[in-house]
């Protein structure tokens, strides 16, 4: 029988994050799953993965690869990482010193702050910032500068980042595809950042997870191209997105050597490792390229398909160019706060989504929501009906 006791610690808890509840993808997810609505809030895919995937994952289970992996990832998934990148960026990452397999991309970005970031040490952020920077900062003594995206197309102000940089500043994180917007960088962002930080000690944290989820024609610009930055840069990617598959997490991260060694230092304490057959499965799955090369037709229909099914409705579009993510104003429809407007639509009309202050420090919040469109034609179909009728 269990003894029926209150458990509870009744010394002082001195909380690291005094300020973080629950991260509003398990708050949205859960009212959508309680209310039994069409979810469209977190972000991740509701149709199937590749059964070529599956099938190799199986495979290596069953050949034995069951045990703890190298520390830094299985040579093979290295490899296989360093040869796309080449491939992509022209740009060659040493396998053995300058890749480094991670439990998904939150863990990549939690080891490099860790890994970087001292008490006092100040971390610009470009609101709306995914929810996942700034904790990670706070729990190791640093301090959050946020810089604003600017609209339209919420672009970055780069005097106003140069007016926040300081003597401690020691990381700028950036994201593109940006996650919640789906604004996308462009060479001229990617060369000012680089002439911001020339000759300075601050290191960037590129976050690309979004690197293959990229529309309109547009190319990635990632951190990899540019070789000034990409001397100061550690650059993150995550096969959760680029393969369907967000509930295997597993990433990965390039960086130069003298970076990769302080990552490392703070990765072996964090996992050790990652899981075996995954990555095995990940390294010879790679070896085609068209498993990822197709990404950004396939998901730009999905964009499109969802775009013209709400034609119809009062939300106004908020271009997105890359992401699965789609940004919907609805001040023509209700002044109610974001969160409240949210809430309602997921009780009400059976449709949870984003709401975007969530993503703002100061609580900005411009009457929008962001909705995921990684899900089934028949998904798209349900939840533009919804939204025409709101
Ligand atoms: N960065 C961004 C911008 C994301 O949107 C996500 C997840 N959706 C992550 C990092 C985390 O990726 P993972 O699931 O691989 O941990
Ligand atoms: N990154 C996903 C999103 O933006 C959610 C990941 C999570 O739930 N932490 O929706």
């Amino acid at each position: 029988m269990l003894k029926n006791f209150s458990m509870k610690f009744t010394g002082t808890i001195r909380s690291k994050l005094t300020r973080s509840g629950d991260s509003i993808f398990a708050v949205m997810s859960k009212l959508a799953t309680d209310e039994n609505a069409l979810n469209l809030s977190q972000g991740f895919p509701d149709f199937d993965i590749s059964e070529e995937l599956i099938a190799l994952v199986n495979e290596y289970m069953k050949r034995g690869f069951n045990q703890y992996a190298p520390m830094t990832g299985v040579p093979q998934l290295r490899r296989a990482i360093s040869k796309k990148t080449e491939n992509d960026h022209g740009v060659f990452y040493d396998p053995e010193t300058e890749v480094n397999i991670t439990a998904g991309a939150t863990q990549a970005l939690y080891t490099a702050i860790a890994a970087f970031v001292k008490d006092d040490d100040e971390v610009i952020v470009f609101d709306p910032a995914y929810d996942a920077y700034a904790p990670a900062v706070r729990v190791n003594g640093g301090t959050v500068k946020h810089a604003q995206m600017e609209m339209p197309g919420y672009r970055i102000n780069w005097d106003s980042v140069a007016r926040m940089i300081t003597s401690r500043t020691r990381l700028i994180i950036i994201n593109t595809p940006h996650n919640p917007t789906g604004a996308v960088l462009k060479p001229e962002d990617l060369l000012r950042l680089q002439r911001l930080t020339d000759k300075s000690d601050i290191i960037v944290l590129s976050d690309e997870v979004y690197e293959h989820l990229i529309f309109d024609g547009k190319q990635h610009e990632s951190v990899c191209r540019y070789p000034e930055l990409a001397k100061r840069s550690l650059a993150v990617g995550s096969f959760g997105k680029t393969f369907h598959a967000t509930g295997w997490k597993i990433g990965y991260v390039l960086a130069p050597e003298n970076l990769m060694k302080e990552f490392k230092k703070v990765h072996q304490w964090v996992v050790f490792a990652v899981n075996t057959p995954i990555q095995m499965a990940m390294a010879q799955y790679l070896q085609n390229e068209e498993t990822y090369k197709t990404l950004p037709a396939f998901y730009q229909q999905k964009r499109d398909l969802f775009l013209e099914l709400i034609k119809p409705s009062r939300f106004k579009v908020i271009p997105s160019h890359g992401t699965y993510f789609q940004c919907l104003d609805y001040s023509a429809i209700s002044d109610e706060p974001d969160f409240e407007f949210a809430r309602r639509l997921t009780i009400e009309h059976k449709i949870a989504s984003i709401p975007l202050s969530s993503f703002f420090k100061d609580g900005r919040d411009d009457r929008i929501l962001r909705f995921c469109f990684a899900k089934k034609e028949e998904t798209l179909k349900k939840a533009a009906e919804i939204l025409c009728r709101i």
